[in-house]
C-alpha cells in the first residue's frame, strides 16, 4: 500500500497522521526537530483546579498516540530533501541527522550533569516533546572535536549513547503529501519600546509559557522572586506595520486570558493588569473572561496599547499608556511584564513548498488549493493562516478525509 508523507510533527501534522492511520493508511511523519508536539511542546497546561480547554495536552497525547502506532514511521531530526512526481504520487528523499542516543534512553539526565561543555552538548527533547529520548549536538560535543570525551557514555545506565550513529538518506514512495510546517512566534524584542531584551523582567508569552510549563509558577528573572504585580500586554508584534505582521494572530487573546487566570489560581494575591486593544477569545465568549476579571478585586482590564516600558524605582518596571477614554498618559509600576506575541508562518520548509507548487499569500502563509489537492498536496494547520490547536486539529482531520476521498480507499 502506498504511504502518505506528513511534513511537520505539530498538532496539525500529528492529527492528520492519526486520522490517516485510523482510515487504514500508512504514514511517514517527518519532523525537523528532536521530538513531536510542535509549538505545544513549549506551552503550559492552563488548568489548575479544572481544565481550561487550552488544547496543549491534546497535542502531547497525539504525539504519544503516533509513537505507539505501528502504521507510523516517525523520522525525527529529519527533513525532506527532494520530492519528485512519480507514477502514483511522489518519490521523496528524506535526510535524517544522527541523534547519537538510542531508544534505550530512559531520560535520567545523568549525561547532562557530567557533560563538561559550557551550555552542554547533550540535551533533553524540547519542552514536553515526545519521545523523551535525549540527543547529542555534534557541533558542540568535544568527543567529535578532540576525541575521547566519553563522559556521558560512561554514566549512562542503559548504554544508550552511540557515537557511531550516522546520517541516513531514505527514499519513500507516497501517494499524497500533507504540508503542516506550522508557526514561528514573533520575537517580542522587535517591539523594543516595550523593554524586551533590555529589561530582565520583561518577558515574552513564550518565555512565560516555558517557565510555567517547566516550574509550575512564574518568578522574576532578575531576582528569582515571585512577582506580585504583573502586566499582560496583548497584540505585541501583531496588527502593526512595524513588524510586517498586520493581521490578528487569532490565538494570543485566548492563551493570554487563560494564563492570566492560571496566575491568579497559583497566587490569588497577585495583582494583574490586562492591556488589550480587542478581546478575541476565538470560540469562547469574551464575556467569560470579562466576568471573571470583574469578580477579582486585583484584576483590571485596560483597553489601551502601552507606549513604553522602562526601568522604574527599586527594581520595578514603569509602564506608560494612554488612558482608555482620553489621551492622558498614566503610569503604573509592575514586578513583571508579559508581552503576548502572535505568530508568523514557519520560516522553514519553503524550498520544499516551492517544489510542490505551494505559493504564499500576501502575509506569507502557505496557500492550499483544490488544484494542489488534485495533485495530492494538502496544506494544513497554522502554516496556512493563524489558528489555535483545536482549529489546527479540525483542519487536519478535514485534510485527511479529503486525501481518503481523492486518493481512493485507503490512500
Ligand atoms: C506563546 C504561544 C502560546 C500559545 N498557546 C496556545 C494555547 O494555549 N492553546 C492553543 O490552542 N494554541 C496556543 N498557541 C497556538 C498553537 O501553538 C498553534 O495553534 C499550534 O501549534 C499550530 O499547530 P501546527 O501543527 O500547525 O504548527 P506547529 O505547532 O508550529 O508545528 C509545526 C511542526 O512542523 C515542524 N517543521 C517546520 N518546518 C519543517 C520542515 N521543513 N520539515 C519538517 N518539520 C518541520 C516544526 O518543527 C513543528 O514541530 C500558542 C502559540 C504561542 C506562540
Ligand atoms: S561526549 Fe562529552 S562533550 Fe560530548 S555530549 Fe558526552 S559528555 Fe558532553
Ligand atoms: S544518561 Fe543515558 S539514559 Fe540517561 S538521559 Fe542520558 S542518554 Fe538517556
Ligand atoms: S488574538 Fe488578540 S492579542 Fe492576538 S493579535 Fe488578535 S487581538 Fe491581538
Amino acid at each position: 500500500m502506498k504511504e502518505v508523507l506528513v511534513v511537520g510533527g505539530g498538532p496539525a501534522g500529528l492529527t492528520a497522521a492519526k486520522s490517516l492511520i485510523d482510515m487504514g493508511a500508512k504514514v511517514v511523519l517527518v519532523e525537523k526537530t528532536d521530538s513531536l508536539g510542535g509549538m505545544a511542546r513549549e506551552l503550559t497546561c492552563k488548568g489548575f483546579v479544572e481544565c481550561r480547554n487550552c488544547g496543549v495536552c491534546f497535542a502531547i497525547d497525539r504525539a504519544n498516540d503516533i509513537l505507539r502506532e505501528s502504521g507510523a514511521e516517525v523520522l525525527l531530526l529529519s527533513e525532506v530533501s527532494s520530492a519528485t512526481k512519480a507514477e502514483h504520487g511522489y518519490s521523496v528523499k528524506i535526510k535524517t541527522s544522527p541523534r547519537y542516543v538510542t531508544d534505550d534512553c530512559i531520560a535520567c539526565g545523568k549525561c547532562v550533569s557530567v557533560c563538561p561543555v559550557d551550555g552542554k552538548a547533550v540535551f533533553p527533547p524540547t519542552g514536553s516533546g515526545q519521545p523523551r529520548t535525549y540527543w547529542i549536538d555534534r557541533t558542540k560535543c568535544i568527543h567529535f572535536k578532540k576525541a575521547r570525551c566519553e563522559k556521558c557514555a560512561a554514566v549512562c545506565p542503559t548504554k544508550a549513547v552511540d557515537y557511531e550513529d550516522r546520517a541516513t538518506n531514505l527514499t519513500r514512495a507516497v501517494s499524497a503529501i500533507v504540508y503542516a510546517t506550522g508557526i514561528d512566534p514573533i520575537d517580542a524584542c522587535e517591539m523594543s519600546r516595550l523593554g524586551c531584551g533590555t529589561l530582565k523582567d520583561v518577558i515574552s508569552s513564550v518565555d512565560a509559557e516555558r517557565i510555567l510549563n517547566w516550574k509550575g509558577r512564574l518568578v522574576r528573572p532578575s531576582d528569582g522572586k515571585p512577582p506580585k504585580k504583573i502586566a499582560v500586554m496583548q497584540c505585541v508584534g501583531s496588527r502593526t506595520v512595524k513588524t510586517g505582521v498586520e493581521y490578528c494572530s487569532k490565538f494570543c487573546c485566548k492563551y493570554a486570558t487563560k494564563i492570566s487566570q492560571l496566575l491568579l489560581d497559583i497566587d490569588p494575591e497577585v495583582s494583574l493588569d490586562f492591556y488589550f486593544m480587542d478581546l478575541r477569545t476565538l470560540y469562547e465568549p469574551q464575556d467569560e473572561f470579562k466576568t471573571w476579571a470583574k469578580s477579582k478585586k486585583t484584576v483590571r482590564m485596560l483597553r489601551t496599547m502601552p507606549a513604553t516600558v522602562t526601568a522604574g524605582k527599586e527594581g520595578k518596571l514603569l509602564v506608560r499608556a494612554a488612558s482608555e477614554t482620553d489621551l492622558d498618559i498614566s503610569e503604573a509600576e509592575y514586578d513583571l511584564v508579559i508581552l503576548s506575541v502572535g505568530m508568523r508562518p514557519s520560516a522553514s520548509g519553503w524550498d520544499l513548498a516551492k517544489t510542490l507548487g505551494i505559493a504564499r499569500d500576501e502575509n506569507g502563509f502557505a496557500k492550499g488549493s483544490e488544484s494542489l489537492e488534485r495533485e495530492g498536496i494538502f496544506v494544513t494547520g497554522a502554516v496556512s493562516e493563524p489558528m489555535d490547536i483545536e482549529e489546527s486539529a479540525v483542519r487536519a482531520i478535514s485534510s485527511a478525509s479529503k486525501i481518503r476521498g481523492s486518493r481512493g480507499e485507503p490512500p
